[in-house]
């Protein structure tokens, strides 16, 4: 990654996945700048970012889009170019991440949207014209966009049509040499994830029923990052890579899996 540079939206703290791939981009050699939600969060996100030698260390909320054109004039001021954007970037209220699907409401349901899936499409509008020699835009998704997972619900309506978006800007995107695909992340316990009821079954279903039986770490999703944001991934686009030691493979469990 040397020579290349990225914007890393959506550390949250040290558990949260962008830092994952951050911080595996860093180790190869990328230059970052950050972005962070409100101001509670700076204090977080600002060590992180100098831990990795990052100097851009930006406000930015997605449901703004003032603060996402001012992101990128300040990117494009400091380096007038980008070669890569990481967006893991995800909300919605935690009463409709319980219960039924069945009772999301339209307010939630357009939020959740908003920032889940459409802001991923704003970010690609304007960093594109910055990506003068190609690049590369990765963006986070979950099985639940799939299949139905408990209490993932309206998360998995969005993530669905973040998956669809991904496509779609592949294909726009193809004939200036910039690269679209998501990470469909196994679960992870993270500041979103404490969000999904019964999270703690999530992860344990998963470990007991994955073929590589265990949980993934930020880190291993960090690695597909690396992959996909640089030149190892350069015939890769419009892909949704899993990440989640297999889970997405199994169709049911033998009943003696358990104790091979
Ligand atoms: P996290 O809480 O660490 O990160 C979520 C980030 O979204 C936070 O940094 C938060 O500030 C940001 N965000 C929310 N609303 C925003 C807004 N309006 N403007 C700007 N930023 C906003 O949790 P995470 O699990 O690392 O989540 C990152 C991505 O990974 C999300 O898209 C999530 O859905 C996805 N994902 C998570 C898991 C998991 O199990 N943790 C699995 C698959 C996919």
């Amino acid at each position: 990654m040397d020579g290349k540079r990225g914007l890393i939206m959506g550390v949250a703290n040290d558990r949260s996945i962008a830092w994952g791939i951050a911080s595996t981009l860093a180790q190869h050699g990328a230059e970052l700048a950050f972005t962070y939600q409100g101001d509670a969060l700076l204090k977080r996100v600002k060590p992180l970012a100098e831990q990795v030698g990052a100097k851009l260390v930006l406000p930015c909320d997605v449901t703004d889009e003032a603060s996402v054109d001012a992101t990128f004039a300040a990117i494009e001021k400091e380096w007038g170019k980008l070669d890569f954007v990481v967006h893991a970037i995800a909300f919605s209220d935690k009463n409709e991440l319980d219960g039924l699907y069945l009772n999301t409401t339209r307010g939630n349901f357009l939020r959740t949207m908003d920032i889940s899936c459409y802001s991923f499409t704003a970010v690609a509008q304007r960093a594109v014209p910055l990506m003068t020699d190609g690049g590369s835009l990765v963006t986070l998704s979950y099985y639940g966009a799939e299949r139905v997972m408990p209490h993932y619900n309206v998360m998995g309506v969005a993530k669905a049509a973040l998956e669809a978006s991904v496509r779609y800007l592949a294909v726009d995107l193809g004939g200036r040499n910039i690269r679209v695909n998501a990470i469909s992340a196994g679960p992870i316990k993270t500041l979103a994830a404490s969000g999904i009821g019964d999270f703690r079954y999530i992860l344990k279903w998963n470990e007991l029923n994955a073929p590589l039986k265990r949980n993934v770490t930020i880190g291993e999703v960090g690695g597909a990052g690396l992959f996909l944001l640089s030149d190892l991934g350069a015939g890769v686009t419009g892909e949704v890579m899993h990440v989640d030691s297999g889970y997405h493979t199994v169709g049911m469990v033998a009943v003696d899996a358990a104790s091979e």
